[in-house]
């Protein structure tokens, strides 16, 4: 029960926000919707794909736990964002690296109203084409399009990777059994830090999940890191990396690994592609002070 909590947490959060969408909640002020963009990371092709926005009310069950709704709610006004509920964007890359076709992350799935697969459709790729499936953490908006609307593997020709802690702990949640069940076949695991295909090697990321790990992208001398849930939101994740985030199962060691990772993050200049942030979510980090500030890339 409580290891998968930050699931449930998710969960839970995730119905109150559609529970509450006619009534008071807002509409996300981002655009939803299947979209694909297409860039490039040295001589690899690289596409971010869209599977879902999501719009939490700022209750403090997320963000700011400690600190309060109100704390919350002056960070987000001084970004001038809303300050009654928070976008989260959920996104995932596609990389032609040589032979393999390589999604990192699935997005939420179909059952959960993710439209990656539709965002697929704009490329010129079909999901019978992804050799390879890389898994950032197993939380539900990252596995979950693992399997179609009827529960079958999407990506019948893709080997999963999972971090061997990872696979080990959605094991263990009862309410992910199906899921387990039907991507087994497919799942090979690895250490976090190990290389997972020709130009991608893995980077622990500690304290979000047992083998939460980002992704660098690496083809000459172009680098992009996939920082999976290092971070969730450009405005309260970046000003207050120190709070604490209840998706994090070591909240403690989640905000550690945060506050340093972006202080590296930003004193190399390093390009990453934030998951949550808004699609495309690729930028930079800037240290500003005590804290940090996103700059996309145009
Ligand atoms: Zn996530």
């Amino acid at each position: 029960m409580k290891k998968s909590l930050a699931f449930a947490v998710w969960l839970a959060v995730s119905t109150a926000a559609s529970a509450a969408s006619s009534a008071t909640t807002p509409a996300a002020a981002v655009p939803d919707g299947p979209v694909a963009h297409t860039f490039h990371v040295g001589a690899l092709e690289v596409i971010a794909l869209r599977d879902k926005v999501r719009s939490i009310p700022n209750d403090a069950r997320v963000f700011g736990a400690e600190a309060g709704a109100s704390a919350v709610a002056a960070v987000l006004a001084e970004a001038g964002a809303s300050t009654d509920h928070i976008d989260l964007s959920v996104d995932a890359l596609l990389v032609k690296d040589g032979a393999k076709t390589i999604l990192l992350d699935t997005g939420l799935g179909p059952s959960a109203q993710g439209l990656l697969l539709d965002s697929l459709k704009q490329t010129r790729y079909t999901p019978e084409q992804i050799t390879d499936v890389l898994i950032t953490h197993v939380h539900g908006d990252h596995v979950g399009g693992l399997l179609t609307r009827d529960g079958a593997q999407a990506f019948t020709k893709a080997t999963v990777h999972i971090s061997a802690p990872d696979w080990a702990w959605l094991q263990e949640q009862a309410n992910m059994a199906a899921l387990v069940k039907i991507i087994s076949p497919q799942v090979v695991t690895f250490a976090p830090g190990d290389q997972v295909a020709p130009g991608i090697r893995s980077v622990p990321l500690k304290g979000h999940t047992p083998g939460h790990v980002g992704y660098q992208i690496v083809s000459g001398k172009a680098r992009l890191l996939d920082v999976g849930d290092l971070v969730h939101s450009p405005i309260l994740s970046l000003a207050k990396p120190d709070w604490t985030i209840t998706f994090d199962k070591d909240r403690t060691e989640g905000a550690a690994t945060r506050r340093a990772e972006l202080a590296k993050l930003a004193a190399n200049h390093e390009t990453i592609f934030a998951p949550h942030f808004p699609f495309p979510g690729i930028g930079t980090i800037k240290a500003v002070g005590d804290h940090f500030v996103w700059q996309p890339a145009n």
